[in-house]
């Protein structure tokens, strides 16, 4: 089975349309698709499942945190009229735009002015997010591209890191779960954790209600798909791959190129 169960499209940061990347996920041989976009099921309003081509999972991507980690939960085949779910979507948006007056105010205190401005009007639409921050630090020259404005600005541990206005693991695990869906925690190994760190992050994960991991995340070696897929079994939850797809050109997250789930586990799809 080919199946891409995390990707981006320019509902939020990614670039292509719902459609093209629809279509771009069925020339890749995809058969199983998600688009799951940050803190909104907006995709879904413009998209309906056709006939040929990948069949289509209601997905999101929600932005949480974990004591002073952030972390992504895929949320998969969630019911997109839930209420509560509806809920969640409207309360993420403010906490992007509290946050994003947050990020413009510690650049501010960095001597970078007018980037609250500056990154809405990069937005178009409701969504605002670190990459458009970053895209406005470029255009005013304060950096020479997107990579070193996360390196020195945005990134981990970065002045316009700002997490605290994420609502906490439970409540988007709520979220998912209310909708139906199925909670997963997303690219496990992006988050710089320690062993012991991780593990009490899943173990917390589960203990909220969370019943999938992402064993794979895009092009990833074979060491971290076998931890993954260990861990997967050892706590028996469910294994989810996608590729993080967000624009055309970048090789290792291109659509359908996850690399295979390991053997042993049980696909999330098992549950759709
Ligand atoms: P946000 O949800 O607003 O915190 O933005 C997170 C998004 O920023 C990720 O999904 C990536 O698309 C992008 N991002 C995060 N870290 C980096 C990085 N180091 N370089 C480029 N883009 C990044
Ligand atoms: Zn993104
Ligand atoms: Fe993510
Ligand atoms: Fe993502």
């Amino acid at each position: 089975m080919n199946a891409d169960l995390h990707a981006h499209s320019n509902c939020s940061d990614g670039s292509l349309s719902p459609r093209a990347l629809l279509k771009r996920a069925a020339e890749r041989g995809v058969e199983l698709f998600s688009i799951t976009d940050h803190d909104t099921l907006a995709a879904y309003a413009s998209l309906e499942q056709e006939s040929s081509g990948p069949q289509l999972v209601v997905g999101i991507e929600l932005s949480s945190r974990w004591f002073n980690s952030g972390v992504h939960v895929v949320g998969l085949n969630v019911d997109r009229g839930n209420g509560h779910m509806a809920e969640g979507i409207k309360e993420q948006a403010r906490a992007r735009l509290d946050r994003a007056a947050a990020i413009a105010e510690r650049l501010r205190k960095r001597g970078v002015d007018g980037s609250l401005e500056g990154a809405l009007a990069l937005a178009d639409g409701d969504f605002v997010g670190r990459p458009h921050f970053a895209e406005f630090l470029v255009q005013r020259g304060v950096v020479d591209s997107q990579a070193n404005a996360f390196k020195k600005y945005l990134g981990d541990g970065k002045a316009g890191d700002v997490r605290q206005h994420w609502p906490e693991l439970s409540q988007v695990i709520d979220w998912i779960r209310s909708a139906g869906g199925v909670a997963v925690l997303a690219h496990p190994l992006k988050y710089r954790l320690t062993r012991s760190k991780l593990k009490r992050l899943i173990g917390g994960f589960v203990a909220a209600g969370g019943e999938g991991l992402e064993v794979v995340s895009g092009q990833q070696s074979p060491q971290h798909t076998d931890q993954m897929g260990r861990i997967c079994r050892e706590l028996g939850l469910l294994a989810s791959c996608g590729s993080d797809f967000h624009r055309p050109g970048l090789p290792w997250s291109e659509l359908g190129s996850a690399v295979a789930l390991p053997h042993g586990v049980t696909p999330v799809w098992s549950r759709f």
